[in-house]
């Protein structure tokens, strides 16, 4: 027993202070997946990966992509996913997490500057922690407060690359980041933008390509994470010829892990094709997004355009207490405490997606209400 002590002691500590996590199942109305169109178990993707396995798709890469992994799929999928994003090159990574970790545990050097927004992903910092890069972090969304870090890190001596490092879609506020200003202050300061698009893939953009789609692409890298709208796993980043290149001689989590399942290369590239011609996937996401926004919001959701709707409750108790009791409800509604969110901040993220009806947004709507009622009572 006592081999696992300092760990008991943690997890100990840690549902003391309420933090404790536990895995639950999938009961109840999806809200709160991130398979935005609803694509995860569709007809349309288990059709897709019954074909590729017909046609002889492996299921195991079988090594790494520098060594025997490297399949036709994983090439078929990169050159569809450049022409997809309108990119001179895309390379597929196992996942979102490790394509931050590989894109900012390597591509900024020693000397340069990764200047991130505070609410980005914890991959992102996973990344950075990684690199040789010094970081700063800028105030979220606050284009004044990067261009004002920049100045400053300018001014102290810093003469290396500045790495500008967001998402386009924040995945616990909802709200979407000023790209264009963003690209402009980036090509003033002869910085990289580099756009996390995990939330936006599929759902924005002319035909799902994201909120950066139509910006210059000179100084632009994009990361799109499969597991999200695309309902499949991994992660596509894009950009030019060169980092792609950079990334398969120096990203680590590219070259020391095994390849990704050839068959989830081909479901990806299926999906692919088919948020392409997804307006109609999109326009059902949208309606069940203006009626979740106009019953929910004066409820106290976050305002804002997108699928990802925050309640903020505050409290981790509360918090907590809500989710469950919805989920009693049969309202799969997950509460997001610190460290996943800043303190002082839990929040219910009510997630919409074309798993849900019209009428389990209105269901949902009333059970809230009476649930956010009752337990400010119990708090007062
Ligand atoms: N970036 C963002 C903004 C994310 O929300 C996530 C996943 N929640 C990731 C990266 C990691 O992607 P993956 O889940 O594919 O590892």
């Amino acid at each position: 027993m006592h081999y696992f002590d300092a760990q008991a002691r943690d997890l100990a500590e840690l549902a003391a202070r309420g933090r404790g996590r536990r895995l639950i199942g999938r009961e109840g109305a999806d809200f709160a997946s991130n398979d935005y169109l609803g694509l995860a178990d569709s007809p349309a993707l288990r059709e897709a990966v019954v074909a590729a396995l017909a046609r002889g798709v492996p299921i195991g890469s079988g090594g790494s992509r520098l060594l025997r992994g490297n399949q036709t799929e994983h090439e078929a999928l990169e050159a569809d996913a450049a022409a997809f994003f309108g990119r001179e090159s895309a390379l597929y990574f196992s996942s979102g997490y490790a394509a931050n970790a590989a894109l900012l545990g390597t591509l900024p050097q020693r000397g340069d500057l990764v200047l991130f927004d505070e609410l980005v992903h914890a991959s992102a910092h996973e990344g950075m922690r990684l690199g040789r890069a010094e970081t700063r972090q800028a105030a979220h969304n606050d284009v004044a407060a990067f261009a004002a870090a920049i100045a400053d890190w300018r001014r102290a001596g810093g003469a290396g690359r500045v790495w500008i490092a967001v998402e386009s879609l924040y995945s616990m506020d909802g709200d979407l980041a000023p790209l264009a200003e963003l690209s402009a202050l980036a090509a003033a300061e002869d910085a990289i933008l580099l756009v996390d698009e995990a939330h936006a893939t599929g759902v924005y953009g002319p035909q799902g390509q994201g909120l950066a789609y139509g910006l210059p692409t000179g100084n632009l890298i994009t990361l799109h994470t499969c597991g999200k709208a695309l309902g499949c796993e991994g992660a596509l980043v894009t950009g030019p010829a060169v980092v792609r290149d950079f990334l398969v001689n120096r990203g680590r989590a590219f070259i020391f892990s095994t390849a990704p399942s050839p068959l989830m290369a081909a479901a990806v590239r299926a999906a692919l094709r088919i948020v392409g011609e997804g307006d109609a996937l999109r326009r059902a996401l949208f309606d069940r997004v203006r009626t979740a926004r106009a019953a929910l919001g004066p409820l106290g959701v976050l305002d804002g355009p997108s699928q990802v709707l925050p309640l903020i409750l505050g409290d981790d108790v509360r918090t907590m207490t809500v989710a469950g009791l919805l989920q009693e409800s049969g309202f799969d509604v997950r509460g997001i405490r610190p460290p996943t969110v800043p303190a002082g901040t839990s929040r219910l993220r009510i997630s919409i997606t074309n798993n849900v009806t019209l009428a389990d947004i209105a269901a949902l709507a009333d059970r809230l209400a009476t649930l956010i009622s009752a337990t400010e009572t119990a708090a007062a």
